[in-house]
């Protein structure tokens, strides 16, 4: 792309920004060139051209000299275009360096004041932004609405391509499926239409994930591999990964663990140190399981380490995330009310001066009115306070049944397994996995999946005593901790809420028929790290299921010492579960 001939200044720098990430190279002999012209620029040329070098120091990596160049031009350009340009990049920047307070605050400003920003580049620019960052903060309604912002402003083009990926996959993210497929093909044609593959190939990875999880594997597998030879040549890794760990996923479902493995390796070669993202925490499970299959204990156990860290460091992103975006927006309201406040504080001030003294006597109603709103302003906010810590508790619970989410669970279970480990007195771990989940939603819906997960948690809770800890550490996948619990009790436990599970009540009017296999390991054998504790349990149910599901099993130590000490409980309670 040459710049055209006899080009003025304002052309140039236009060419210039259409040429930044496509040709960097050309894009910044130009830079410099018009660095050296700079003292005949218009203002709105030099603050262009000033935003243009924030942009390639954040090409370069360079984000520290990046942040300070976009700080000063958001603070003191007067022209709006660029602002929300310079905005939207900075709001990129602290995103990807995981500074998210930060990311928030800025966002919220570049919002509030996009309304009378009518440069429609601009305002894709920090629509997009948005629409991304608040995606990651688990606020998929919003996002979804900042993208359909950017479509309905743009009837064709890259940003209507872009508009229409990121609306589809707020939808994909917030489980509004219905005729999903169908938007995300309209997504991937936009984007087709106007060569931006990138993004196409993006939308690709949604819908072969969602084939997978729908268990249409061969659907997937084929969208993936006809992808991957282009998503490879965009030298865009964390895409790459995306894909990488899906052909894993895929390639595990179709038996061929040989395949599987090599993807699963791929996603962890590529993951950057330190770097805990959604693909590392799968590719090792994965790796966990295909070891496990193998018979391979020691290699199983050493992923399954490495999955367990990479999965808290990815909860403990998302955590953080959310916990930002909500701090940012009390903390915004919260500075709307306290303005709110001062004013009021000043009106009643200035009556008070403006009034004379018997004025002041008939006004005393006013002032008692204002004086009552300030009382309410007060109120407003201790309730944000409180919220703000209801919120923090939140975070710990999980959405769908209000139990421990899996990180939580983590915590509070390794606090209890410290305390029991003092005083040397046992504990159990249970592991519960619901029966042909996918089917169940296949078959009856995802709601009713949803609403057989809350069934679960209930009758799970009816046998639950206190000191117990129980959360959903899975999609259908719960955990429950009995401290001072011999291993019969655990089992005679796991065997009660089996059967209880088992028994589809009569007031059910879906009567989804539903069945749970359990894995069992004590400290006993296993000593007081939950993560052996956890591996142990997990082999447990491994067998269960594969010995036919709906069963209690405990691990493998258990069970030969547990049939040598105690033959006739062990005999009973076996016979029961099936175990054998
Ligand atoms: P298995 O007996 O071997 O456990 O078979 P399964 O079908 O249960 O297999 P797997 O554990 O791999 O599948 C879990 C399924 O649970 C996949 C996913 O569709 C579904 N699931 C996960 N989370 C949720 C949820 O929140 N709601 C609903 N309705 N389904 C979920
Ligand atoms: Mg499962
Ligand atoms: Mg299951």
């Amino acid at each position: 792309m040459a710049a055209p001939a006899n080009s003025n200044t304002s052309e140039l720098l236009a060419h210039a920004d259409a040429i930044k990430t496509v040709d960097n190279e050309a894009f910044a002999k130009l830079l410099a060139q018009l660095e050296k012209d700079s003292a005949t620029f218009s203002t709105e040329e030099r603050w262009q051209l000033r935003y243009l070098e924030a942009w390639e120091e954040v090409y370069v990596g360079n984000f520290a000299k990046a942040q300070l160049q976009l700080g000063t031009i958001i603070r003191e350009t007067p022209i709006d275009r660029i602002r929300m340009h310079a905005s939207a990049t900075l709001v990129n920047i602290l995103g990807y360096s995981h500074r998210y307070e930060d990311a928030y605050t800025q966002l919220d400003q570049a919002l509030d004041q996009l309304p009378r920003v009518s440069d429609k580049d601009a305002r894709f620019h920090v629509l997009g932004e948005a629409s991304q960052l608040l995606a990651g903060a688990g606020q998929y309604d919003l996002a979804a609405n900042y993208a359909d912002q950017i479509v309905a402003d743009y009837k064709e083009g890259r940003p209507r391509c872009i508009g229409m990926y990121l609306k589809s996959h707020a939808d994909f993210l917030r489980g509004h499926l219905d005729s999903w497929n169908e938007h995300a093909q309209q997504a991937i044609e936009a984007c087709v239409k106007v060569s931006e593959n990138l993004f196409a190939d993006a939308a690709r990875q949604d819908v072969a994930s969602l084939a997978i999880r729908q268990n249409r594997t061969k659907d997937a597998l084929s969208l993936l591999e006809r992808s991957y030879p282009s998503v490879i040549k965009y030298q865009y890794p964390e895409l790459v990964t995306e894909y990488d760990v899906l052909l894993a996923q895929a390639y595990w479902q179709m038996d061929d663990a040989y395949h599987a493995e090599g993807f699963a390796l791929k996603t962890v070669d590529a993951a950057q140190k330190g770097e805990y993202t959604e693909p590392l925490a799968t590719a090792y499970r994965l790796l966990y399981q295909i070891e496990r299959e193998r018979g391979n204990l020691r290699g199983a156990l050493a992923y399954h380490e490495k999955y367990l860290e990479a999965d808290k460091g990815r909860l403990d992103d998302v955590r953080e995330k959310a916990l930002a975006y909500q701090f940012v927006k009390q903390q915004v309201e919260a500075k709307k009310v306290e303005l709110d406040k001062l004013n009021k504080k000043n009106q009643i001030l200035q009556l008070q001066q403006a009034l004379g003294h018997k004025e002041v006597e008939t006004s005393r109603l006013y002032i008692a009115l204002l004086l009552t709103v300030l009382a309410s302003i007060g109120f407003w906010l201790y309730r944000l306070k409180r919220s703000q810590l209801r919120f923090m508790r939140l975070a710990r619970r999980d959405g769908l049944t209000g139990i421990f989410n899996r990180q939580h669970f983590v915590e509070e279970t390794e606090q209890a397994l410290r305390y029991v480990a003092k005083s040397l007195r046992g504990a159990c771990l249970i592991l519960i996995d619901l029966d042909h989940f996918k089917t169940i939603n296949d078959t009856y819906g995802h709601v009713a999946g949803d609403n057989a997960l809350k069934r679960t948690v209930l009758i799970c809770q009816q046998h639950l005593h206190s000191g117990d800890v129980f959360g959903r550490i899975g999609g259908e996948e719960f955990g429950i901790l009995l401290p001072e619990c011999t291993l019969i009790q655990a089992l005679e436990r796991a065997e009660r809420i089996r059967l209880a599970v088992q028994a589809v009540p009569d007031s059910e009017t879906e009567q989804v028929p539903l069945t749970a296999s359990f894995g069992i390991a004590s400290t006993t054998h296993y000593g007081y790290h939950l993560r052996h504790l956890l591996v142990a349990a997990d082999d447990a149910l491994y067998r269960a299921k594969r010995d036919g599901r709906n069963r209690v099993v405990m691990s493998m130590n258990e069970r030969s010492s547990f049939a040598a000490d105690r033959r006739t409980s062990y005999d009973t309670v076996a016979n029961k579960s099936g175990f054998r």
